[in-house]
């Protein structure tokens, strides 16, 4: 697939709303993030709300060693009747005391640290300069700056300046950016390998505390279209992000993966031999599911910020129908591939006045609605059939093998909707 260019496209009519939201805070990210940087611990200085979203979204904690926990700001401390910046000093000391094996401390802010405005930042520089071993950062998760997927943006973004500064005559290399599971990892630095290019890094790695260079010869694929922090912590290193649309389903793993064809100078045979076993594996799988979702139709709930992405996968790989796609951010720049492979006249929405919203669901009556686990109760009671937005982030869904899989959690409503109707 040859992404159209989008300078040729004319600007989509995008509706914006701003209203009532019903969207999980950043906190959540750490879910994920704690999985992929095992060397990393994540400390939440919030409320025992945010010590319940994340027990509750991280379910059973199946390590012998927790990588997050919560500090608890009180009552009295709200009150500032505590000497904070005292509490926090105790509660990270204690903490790396006995935790050796954790070289990256975020300092997670969250709703109740925001009110009280603490500075989470100056923290993280006092507590680091005492702890050479250690690496201490911070940044938001809290519900009023972030929602659900920002928390990985504003997580990455800390990161980055502590990479180490990339030389400008250095060799290119290609940095692959978004918290990926390692099957997939593994399968996009092999797809790469037979392309011919070797020189790859993951951002963020298996091993937290060993960043890439970033620099000038540095140019980086977003695997997630919600990193719009972390893409311009990167610019200002001097990297180059390759446009492209995201590598969800057969055709945007091809175009994805062929802008850094493009980029490192691949010869057209050579990829087209690197890429077509995986991409027919795709198609193939693919198929198995399009046939259930041909002409159905699906709304997108604002949620993840990767609803544009998955209505071009649904539209043009399954032909699904788009009635409607709601995004709580719509990077334009980021998109402008996959919007020019939406099918023209596809309503779009940024931001969520989350009322108005379910109107127009009501009004619609998609086949599919993409929502938050707050939402699909209810209309699951009207009768309407949905899909938790929540679980596209946590499967692995990206990449070639896992085109079938992603074609399937969408099938996999249906069918139950099948069965019980019957
Ligand atoms: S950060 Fe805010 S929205 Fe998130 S769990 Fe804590 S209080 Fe709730």
């Amino acid at each position: 697939m040859t992404p159209a260019s989008p300078l040729a496209q004319p600007q989509p009519d995008i509706r914006r709303e701003r209203g009532q939201r019903e969207v999980f805070c950043g906190l959540t990210g750490i879910v994920w993030l704690h999985r992929k940087m095992p060397d990393a611990f994540f400390l939440v200085v919030g409320s025992r709300t945010c010590a319940h979203l994340l027990q509750s979204a991280a379910g059973v904690m199946i390590f012998a060693e927790p990588r997050f926990a919560t500090a608890i700001i009180e009552e009295r401390d709200l009150a500032g009747m505590a000497d904070l910046d005292a509490e926090l000093d105790r509660v990270v000391t204690r903490l790396l005391d006995r935790r050796p094996d954790v070289r990256v401390l975020f300092l997670v802010g969250s709703c109740p640290s925001e009110v009280i405005k603490l500075d989470l930042p100056r923290a993280a520089r006092r507590l680091g300069a005492d702890r050479p071993g250690v690496n201490i950062l911070s940044y938001s998760g809290s519900g009023i700056e972030t929602t659900f997927t920002e928390g990985e943006d504003a997580c990455l973004a800390a990161l980055v300046p502590e990479a180490p500064q990339g030389a400008a005559g250095a060799a290119p290399e290609l940095l692959i950016v978004g918290a990926l599971p390692d099957i997939v990892e593994d399968q996009f630095a092999r797809l790469f390998a037979d392309m011919g290019i070797d020189r790859v890094r993951f951002f963020p790695g298996r091993v937290a505390h060993d960043l890439p260079a970033v620099g000038p010869a540095t140019r980086f694929l977003l695997a997630q279209p919600f990193l719009g922090d972390t893409a311009r912590a990167l610019a200002t290193r001097g990297a180059e992000r390759l446009a492209a649309p995201f590598p969800f389903g057969a055709e945007g793993t091809t175009a994805w993966a062929e802008a850094a064809a493009n980029a490192f100078g691949v010869d057209p045979m050579r990829f087209r031999q690197a890429v077509a076993p995986g991409r027919e594996r795709a198609k193939r799988a693919i198929a198995r599911h399009a046939e259930r979702l041909a002409g159905q139709t699906i709304f997108f709930m604002p949620d993840s910020q990767l609803e544009v992405p998955l209505a071009r996968f649904l539209a043009a790989e399954c032909g699904m129908r788009p009635v409607e796609v709601c995004t709580p951010y719509l990077h334009a720049r980021h998109l402008a591939e996959e919007l020019a492979l939406l099918p023209p006249g596809t309503p779009l929405t940024e931001g969520q006045d989350v009322e108005a919203q379910l109107d127009r669901v009501r009004a619609l009556r998609p086949d599919i609605t993409v929502c938050g686990l707050g939402l699909a109760n209810p209309l699951e009671a009207e009768g309407l059939t949905t899909k938790w937005a929540i679980e596209l982030v946590f499967t692995p869904v990206h990449g070639f093998d896992q085109a079938g899989d992603l074609a399937e959690l969408f099938t996999r409503p249906l069918r139950r909707r099948d069965v019980l109707r019957v």
